[in-house]
């Protein structure tokens, strides 16, 4: 690859190089990028709230907030200032230290939550690992090293490692990479019976681990009835509940975390996504019982708890007020209520402001549609998936959801 195509905008207040790769910036990213992702025709490059801005000055209406992490927006102004003011003071120094924001953070999380300790780390699948290594030392401590399987769910997803992978309850995901961590089994989402056969019929499961509402599997919110019948059947044989709360954590749902919406008490939670309102930080929460479980180096993290990463999140828990979580829910109603009914929607799942639409055109279609006109939403499965800001202004909301309901209708 040469680096010699003249910038055909000549753009004045460039470097040579910025012009060049400015220009040629598909060619550049399917050159040198890992051919994993298959992008959308549009290179965001500014925004503010849930305004985003493309390289030719388009302006679109953000419905995913990059997959329910900006939880507050792009460049919030206190979410802003408090990691400007952090990366000014003290951007890392390492877990072998204390450091103020991870502090502040995780007593933030247990007040907040009534769980007990906080395990940080940078991602959702490693939030899950966590919770995994958990949940299976917990009980190899207590019942021997053959206690150590974890039931999960089908249509569920809990990640991209090797591990996660395995958890994940679709055969689409476990192909190319074998061999995948054993240890783990699948059973439907909200067949209770099938998992109390399955739980009987093994003595060797140690936890279940749920998604409260099933996201990239399609928005599906588990029933309560079989969330709290499956936390009565756990909890009296000691299995351990863990919850991940990837993408249904930090007030997605109309509710702090997605569980909430349940009548329920989980063991180990897992979050990430909308943590820390666009740095990358996973968590694993932990309750009474498994607060103990991780001792002095059973686990650990070089960025993990990073100050700034910790001082952005710290915002985004301060503003999860029950005002704010009333917004979210009466805005996710807004949506449904706009959408329920009209051309195209064949239905829509889902809590708060994690919105899945069953559209009569296919998602794909959807979506590009929709980025033509200006609005960025997301697909998940067979259904348009819509994560906006938690605090997208209503005006902003109305426009997008008016012109997402004419795409869908003009499909
Ligand atoms: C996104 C997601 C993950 C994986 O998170 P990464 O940060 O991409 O590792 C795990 N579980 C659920 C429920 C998710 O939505």
């Amino acid at each position: 690859m040469s680096f010699n195509i003249i910038n055909p905008t000549g753009i004045e207040k460039k470097s040579a190089m910025e012009a060049v790769q400015e220009a040629n910036y598909k060619v550049l990213d399917k050159a040198f990028i890992a051919n994993t992702y298959g992008r959308l025709d549009v290179c965001f490059v500014k925004g503010k709230g849930s305004t985003l801005y493309d390289n030719n000055g388009k302006k679109y209406i953000d419905l995913g907030s990059g997959i329910g992490v900006t939880a507050f927006g792009i460049n919030d102004e206190v979410w802003s200032q408090a990691v400007i003011d952090q990366v000014q003071k003290l951007n890392h120094v390492s877990n072998l230290y204390y450091t103020m924001p991870q502090i502040e953070l995780a007593s933030k999380i247990c007040e907040k939550t009534g769980m007990k300790k906080v395990f940080f780390s940078n991602s959702g699948a490693e939030a899950n690992e966590c919770a995994i290594k958990a949940a299976r030392k917990y009980s190899i401590d207590k019942y021997g090293k053959d206690r150590n399987v974890i039931i999960t769910l089908e249509n569920s997803f809990h990640g991209r490692t090797i591990t996660t992978l395995s958890a994940t309850g679709q055969d689409v995901f476990h192909q190319h990479f074998f061999p995948f961590t054993p240890g783990f089994l699948h059973t439907p989402a909200n067949d209770l019976a099938k998992l109390t056969a399955l739980v009987e019929s093994n003595p060797h499961v140690c936890a279940i681990m749920i998604e409260p509402i099933q996201g990239e599997g399609g928005v599906m919110p588990l029933e309560q009835d079989f969330v709290k019948g499956l936390t009565q059947l756990a909890h009296s044989k000691d299995l351990l509940v863990v919850v991940d709360e990837v993408q249904t954590g930090n007030g997605r749902t109309g509710k702090l975390y997605g569980y909430m919406n349940f009548d329920i008490e989980p063991d180990i939670v897992s979050t990430a996504k909308g943590l820390a309102g666009g740095l990358p930080m996973g968590a694993t929460f932990f309750n009474e019982k498994t607060q103990l479980v991780l001792d002095g180096g059973s686990h650990g993290s070089t960025f993990g708890g990073n100050p700034i990463c910790a001082a952005g999140a710290v915002t985004i828990m301060n503003r999860l007020t029950d005002d704010l979580l009333d917004e979210v829910a009466s805005k996710g109603a807004y949506i449904k209520e706009q959408l329920v009914g009209t051309k195209g929607v064949k239905s829509v799942s889902g809590l708060g402001l994690m919105l899945g639409i069953e559209t009569e055109a296919e998602p794909k279609d959807v979506i590009a549609k929709c980025l033509d006109k200006g609005v960025v939403v997301l697909s998940a499965k067979n259904k348009v998936r819509l994560l906006p800001a938690l605090n997208i202004p209503q005006e902003d909301l109305e426009e997008a959801i008016a012109i997402l309901k004419e795409c869908i209708a003009n499909l």
